[in-house]
């Protein structure tokens, strides 16, 4: 696990696969995304980095139903019923109630899948996580000093992007993704 500040707030976490990011408004914890299943205790040593018990995070917002996304949902709102929020196209995805969709890969994107799929990861299931909100978009979450929840299918149905237009920062899951250079 590796935590780096970007703002005065915000922080992206690195995990063994993929980031997720803490929002901070004084001493609660907004959570965007939640890494593959088994993630939780590296973002719960960087809640802890940051002076703050897990109780702190106070909300989980997911971008989309992928393993790499919603894969610890569930064991993070475990701590202390955190609500999950999810938009309604993915929600069945999250909940268990469907398997995601295979995606549908551009050429551009078919280098950074075969990574993936190299990693196992998408054989992964997700652990079922309630979902406490459901957004269908257009809605305003309260962190950031206004979040704005942008529906953007695409990747996935239930695509959403996450906009706090007074911090100048955008949440887009797994709408922009770039490969690491080769060494
Ligand atoms: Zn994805």
């Amino acid at each position: 696990m590796e935590i780096t500040q970007l703002l005065p707030r915000l922080y992206q976490v690195d995990l063994d696969f993929g980031q997720a990011y803490l929002w901070r408004d004084g001493d609660e914890l907004t959570l965007v995304d939640t890494g593959i299943p088994g993630s939780g205790e590296m973002i719960a040593a960087a809640v802890g980095s940051l002076g703050l018990p897990r109780s702190a995070v106070r909300r989980i917002v997911i971008t989309h139903g992928h393993e790499d996304h919603a894969g610890s949902a569930a064991e993070i709102r475990s701590w202390d019923g955190a609500p999950v929020h999810v938009h309604s196209a993915d929600a069945p995805v999250v909940r268990g109630e469907r398997p995601r969709e295979e995606p549908v890969i551009s050429d551009f994107e078919r280098p950074y899948w075969e990574r993936v799929t190299a990693l196992g990861i998408t054989a992964m299931t997700i652990p079922p996580s309630t979902v406490d909100v459901v957004l269908t978009g257009g809605e305003e979450l309260p962190f950031g000093d206004g979040a704005r929840v942008l529906p953007i299918p695409g990747h996935t149905d239930g695509s959403i992007a996450i906009h706090l237009p007074h911090h100048g920062v955008l949440f887009a899951g797994d709408t922009v993704a770039c490969l690491p250079r080769p060494a």
